[in-house]
């Protein structure tokens, strides 16, 4: 059968790519030339990019297509504009100058179908073995099913929305605490605490606000950060400023308690009424994920983002992305360590073609 299938690609009679269906099951002996571990932006653009370069591509997500846009807050606009946002020469149109979580969301499906990009959602990554020129990928679906992958590339482009900052705080694993914010509506009538000085703790205080809840926002620096969003910043100060959203500057929640949460304050103890408490403290990537890949770390003491969270970055080379490891490409955000604020969509975009490129160059040797 695989023999008369081959016959038919090259008389180009048939495209049977183009009939499989789109997650297909990978035999454990199925052996990819390139697999990317993540489906967000980056990873999809590595996957385009490797199709290009005539290189058989899988990738590979815990969760559906683009999951951390998918997880972003509901009715959230993207700071960028549009064609910033674009893989693989498809254009993005909007009418939007920002588009919206649900255009982006949208226009990711459509570049994936254009593509045909075989993305196998629903799957995690545990552990890689092998090495360069046959990886094995181990992975796990969501009925806990082992499955392995074989791959001559890798590809990490695993973002960093998938662990958050924690406050490690007495209460912080009560139900009533969150690290992602989603939509206002259940928290109407409700004394919410918001944590972060930042474009996310920004946006969630002032849509809770609007929504009917009595807002909080405690943020440990002296107000909220310089660089918050231009149309953002002045909104939230001014709520401030007017006694809709109550603030405490340079001060830190200590201990959330079923329904109160404790604050230090530079007047000293506070203790205030609470239900919910949205902890917008930024997100960090899987840095145990990367080391046992046998990805080296570089640490410092001080991170740029987050002068308490130290400053950790990957060993990789900059033309071509490869890490220490060889055959194991970064992508995306990952790259930029700790300093998540560093790198986005908007340029971690081009780094498919600098890795195609390469892989392409290694493979043909
Ligand atoms: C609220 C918000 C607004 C933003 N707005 C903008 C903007 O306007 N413009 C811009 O350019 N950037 C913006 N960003 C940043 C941007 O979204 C990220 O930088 C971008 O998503 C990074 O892309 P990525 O492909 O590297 O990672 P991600 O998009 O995070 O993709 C990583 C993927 O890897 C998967 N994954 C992780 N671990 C595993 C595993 N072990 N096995 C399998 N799959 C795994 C995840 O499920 C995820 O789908 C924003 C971020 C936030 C939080």
């Amino acid at each position: 059968m695989k023999v008369f299938v081959q016959i038919l690609r090259t008389l180009k009679l048939c495209n049977f790519e183009t009939l499989k269906p789109y997650n297909t099951f990978v035999a454990k002996d199925d052996l990819f030339d390139v697999l990317i571990i993540g489906a967000g932006p980056t990873g999809l653009a590595c996957a385009i990019e490797a199709q290009r370069a005539g290189l058989k591509a899988v990738s590979i997500d815990k969760g559906c297509l683009v999951n951390s846009l998918f997880h972003y807050p509901a009715t959230m606009t993207f700071f960028t504009t549009p064609e910033l946002l674009e893989i693989g020469d498809i254009p993005f149109s909007s009418p939007n100058q920002k588009p919206t979580r649900q255009e982006a969301l949208e226009y990711y499906r459509r570049v994936a179908e254009h593509y045909h990009l075989r993305v196998h959602q629903y799957q995690c990554v545990d552990k890689v073995t092998g090495a360069d020129g046959d990886f094995q990928i181990h992975t796990t679906d969501l009925h806990r099913r082992a499955r392995e992958y074989r791959a001559r590339k890798l590809v990490i482009a695993t973002g960093y929305y998938g662990l958050p900052n924690l406050l490690n705080i007495p209460g912080e694993d009560l139900p009533k605490v969150f690290h992602y914010y989603r939509e206002p509506h259940p928290y109407f009538d409700c004394d919410v605490v918001v944590i972060g000085g930042k474009n996310s703790a920004a946006i969630a205080a002032l849509e809770l606000w609007r929504h009917g809840a009595r807002v909080t926002l405690v943020h440990r620096g002296p107000g909220v950060e310089p660089h918050v969003k231009y149309w953002i910043k002045p909104d939230v100060e001014n709520r401030i400023k007017a006694g809709q959203i109550t603030a405490f500057f340079n001060a830190s929640v200590t201990a959330i308690e079923m329904d109160e949460v404790v604050l230090n304050t530079p007047d000293g103890e506070r203790r205030l009424a609470n239900d919910f408490v949205f902890a917008m403290t930024g997100y960090h990537p899987d840095f145990t994920f990367l080391r046992n890949l046998g990805v080296e770390l570089r640490s410092q003491p001080g991170g740029v983002d987050d002068p308490e969270v130290e400053d950790v970055s990957p060993v990789y080379d900059p033309q071509t992305l490869e890490s220490n490891v060889s055959g194991l490409y970064l992508a995306g955000v990952i790259v930029a360590g700790s300093r998540t604020s560093e790198i986005f969509i908007e340029n971690g975009r081009f780094h498919g073609k600098q890795i195609a490129d390469d892989m392409r160059r290694k493979l043909r040797k």
